[in-house]
């Protein structure tokens, strides 16, 4: 399709009507998910032009496409905020091994780099293209990939500039482990992320993230490699609190970060934290199953006010999934979250996470990025785990996904 077609599509109006239970996430009295019932959605302009009552539909344009879902479930598309999208090779043999009974440490990364930095720019675009894909199928129609196996300046800048190919939500993580080469010179490579790295970086990102974990960068480092991101107008994130506790959250609540991402293991001080602050504490619980580690405690965050996000962390190590339903269905299962609050972390949380205000919900105004799924509500993703649900997908107002 070129770039006419794709426009003409986005411009296109469709009505989608006979939904039985539309996710809206406009927040109702005590439904945060803003569940309407028999209703639809007029897409015009890749945007959503109305939502509400199927009885109630305005007139729409004789060209209109009409879409009758028969009864069916839609909610905002999922939004990924965390991912590492762009690799190559993968550590199967890493999985099978820790399966067998060894524990997970951050040092595979630098497998995956020798084999990203060995990797050309068409197979690494050929290949998250083909993640693109692989993500629509499953719901998911905003994603953000993080750099971070290439970890020198050439090879950070390729893998930033791939990522943006396929999506506006690029973080530079350069600090996502200290590089072999640099082993005996952390300061040095420090240095190298807060100078040429990030200038030969930051015209393709939006956000700057650091691994501050033991074994990775320590709370200093961290600040450091924030700062500088910041001083570029990347919004900070920080990988924190996923082996133990440590100062990740702590330090991501002081800079005003957008999401600290794992969450495993907090302090009561860190739950204070992230209540008192709009840091998102984003979850990732595929790492926690594919690793054989306790979940963090989504309970305890929601009931102290946290905002709450569930991601992939998509990545050839620890979590090589990237379906959200799997998320949800996780979320529910094992760390006490209701299907509604884990369908809106998937969605509105992500938003958040990101701070975007046109994805996340469908509502006048917003991009017009929809699931339908093969069911007749969103319990389903949790009650149905592994079965693919996901039957059509909406992105800007085009159709990407079919089953
Ligand atoms: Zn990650």
């Amino acid at each position: 399709m070129n770039a006419d077609a794709v426009s003409a599509v986005a411009g296109m109006a469709t009505l989608i009507t006979g939904i039985g239970e539309l996710t809206t996430n406009d927040p109702g009295a005590d439904d945060p998910c803003g569940t309407l019932t028999d209703a639809a959605v007029l897409v015009e302009g890749g945007r959503i032009s109305w939502v509400g009552d199927t009885a109630r539909v305005p007139s729409v344009p004789a060209t209109a496409e009409v879409v009758d879902v028969a009864g069916r479930a839609v909610l905002p598309g999922f939004v990924d905020s965390h991912t590492h999208l762009v690799f190559g090779g993968d550590r199967a043999d890493e999985f099978e091994a820790r399966m067998a009974g060894r524990p997970y440490t951050a040092g595979g990364i630098q497998r995956t780099v020798a084999a990203t930095r060995a990797a050309s720019d068409a197979e690494l675009s050929a290949r998250v293209r083909g993640f693109v894909a692989e993500l629509h199928r499953q719901g998911t129609t905003t994603v953000e990939i993080k750099t971070g196996y290439g970890l020198t300046v050439d090879d950070e800048a390729r893998l930033a500039r791939i990522a943006r190919e396929v999506t506006d939500e690029v973080t530079f993580l350069g600090a996502h482990v200290v590089p072999a080469e640099y082993a005996e010179d952390r300061a040095g490579y420090v240095d190298l992320v807060t100078s040429a790295m990030l200038t030969a970086v930051a015209p393709h990102c939006r956000g700057i993230d650091v691994f501050c974990e033991r074994g990775a960068f320590d709370e200093e480092e961290s600040r450091r490699v924030l700062a500088a991101g910041a001083a570029r107008g990347l919004q900070p994130r920080v990988h924190g609190n996923q082996l133990g506790e440590g100062p990740g959250v702590a330090l991501a609540v002081a800079v005003g970060a957008a999401s600290v991402d794992h969450c495993t293991f907090l302090s009561d001080a860190d739950v204070a934290l992230l209540a008192g602050s709009d840091t998102v504490a984003t979850l990732l619980p595929g790492v926690e199953f594919s690793t054989r580690q306790p979940y963090p405690d989504a309970r305890r965050l929601l009931d102290a006010g946290v905002t709450v996000a569930l991601a992939s962390d998509c990545n050839p190590g620890s979590s090589f999934t990237s379906s959200m339903p799997l998320m949800i269905a996780l979320a529910v299962r094992e760390m006490g979250m209701t299907v509604a609050e884990a369908v809106w972390a998937a969605t509105a949380g992500g938003a958040r996470a990101l701070r975007r205000t046109d994805v996340g919900a469908v509502r006048v105004g917003a991009r017009a990025d929809l699931v339908v799924l093969d069911a007749p509500s969103r319990t389903h993703l949790a009650y149905r785990p592994g079965v693919p649900l996901v039957t059509e997908v909406w992105k800007d107002g085009a159709r990407v996904f079919a089953a």
